[in-house]
């Protein structure tokens, strides 16, 4: 798939754009603060309906403006169509070929993008709560039963949190709605662990084959999901899941109401990265955490593909400029030809272009 038309009203400090973009490679130079970020954020969003930079939507309207408008027209081998989001200050509304829709897990999947930035660094080096919210995105985005189970469970998740805290307190007695809560989040918990593992495993065999390309070193990156519930199995079904999770529960039911919270399930869950198997947040150096980060987002590309069967857009922000020569290059030919690619940089030169054939060259100012 491949974003030509795009505009853009009143983001940041992008007023009004109106742009063509090139099906392949489209570069935006410019120096620091001139919109760079803000032009791929503003794509991501447009495909996404959420920043990667800010849960708040209200900071992305143009300073002293009401709302922000993006628009665009996607191209793809069935079909292509026109998207739209308002964002407003109390909220936003979004438009699939002029039609409003009441739901956006109706309209997200229109327009797949992978962003990657320096700050995905923390993927690896960061908090599982950074992980966690990487799967929830990443597969929302490619899954629509996951976006539905992932926003189920955190109402459930919630209700039950606010439940353990009235028993804990002792404001609530009836252990009885304890267990059609917990019975209901297992339910939920099951189909969301299920799908991390079958998307985490696809993303594994992905990522490592993307880690050889790009470092072009013998190491072997291995991605490996870790479900809070320990004794959960990869090759579980649904149904044993459920019956684990609630197992779970019933074990720690005490535990949970003396601390007024639920201390099992998805909300607790992580992934483990591995260099010839040794933790990669431990061991790994800056570089090699990099590469890892960058190979994840690749393989989101081939998994994106290999359930869509289509390419999503690829957005690279700052991202040359931090990998050295040959990195680069193994880069631009890895995803040369393949997908619609957006890169941010302040400067031409130093980065091996060469790959490239013809990129849209775009001065931000
Ligand atoms: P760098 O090379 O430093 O990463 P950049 O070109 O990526 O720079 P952006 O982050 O895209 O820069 O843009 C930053 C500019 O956008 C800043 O000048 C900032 O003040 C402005 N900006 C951010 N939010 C808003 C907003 N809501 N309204 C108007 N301008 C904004
Ligand atoms: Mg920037």
């Amino acid at each position: 798939m491949y974003l030509d038309h795009f505009v853009a009203q009143n983001y940041r400090n992008l007023k009004n754009i109106d742009i063509n973009f090139d099906p392949n490679v489209n570069i935006f130079i410019g120096k620091n603060a001139q919109g760079k970020t803000n032009l791929l954020e503003a794509i991501y969003f447009l495909a996404l309906t959420r920043s990667h930079r800010t849960s708040s939507d209200k900071e992305l309207i143009a300073f002293g403006k009401d709302y922000a408008n993006l628009m665009g027209h996607v191209h793809k081998s069935q079909v292509n169509s026109d998207l739209r989001v308002l964002i407003t200050k109390k909220g936003k509304k979004v438009w699939v070929n002029r039609v409003e829709q009441a739901k956006v897990s109706k309209y997200i999947g229109q327009l797949n993008a992978i962003l990657f930035s320096p700050e995905d660094l923390e993927l690896i080096k960061g908090a599982p709560a950074l992980r966690r919210r990487f799967m929830d995105q990443e597969f929302g985005q490619i899954n629509p039963e996951y976006l539905y189970f992932a926003s189920k469970y955190r109402q459930v998740l919630f209700q039950r949190n606010n439940y353990l805290k009235q028993l804990a307190k002792g404001e609530a007695h009836d252990l009885v709605f304890l267990d059609v809560l917990s019975d209901q989040l297992a339910g939920i918990a099951a189909e969301i662990v299920v799908r991390r593992f079958k998307f985490l495993n696809y993303l594994s065999r992905f990522a490592s084959d993307a880690y050889t390309h790009i470092s072009s070193a013998d190491e072997v990156l291995t991605v490996t999901y870790h479900p809070s519930v320990v004794d959960i199995k990869a090759t579980d079904s649904t149904e044993d899941i459920y019956h684990k999770v609630l197992a779970n529960y019933k074990r720690s039911k005490n535990n949970e109401i003396r601390k007024g919270t639920t201390l099992s399930g998805p909300h607790r869950d992580d992934i483990e990265f591995k260099l010839d198997g040794k933790d990669a947040h431990l061991y790994g150096s800056q570089g090699q955490q990099r590469t890892i980060a960058l190979s994840i987002k690749l393989a989101e590309i081939q998994l994106v593909h290999q359930l869509t069967d289509e390419y999503p857009l690829l957005l690279l922000d700052d991202v040359m400029s931090e990998l050295d020569h040959s990195r680069q290059s193994a880069l631009l030919n890895y995803i040369h030809g393949k997908t619609q690619t957006f890169i941010t940089t302040t400067d031409l030169e130093g980065i091996s272009w060469e790959i490239i054939k013809q990129p849209k060259i775009y001065r931000i100012q």
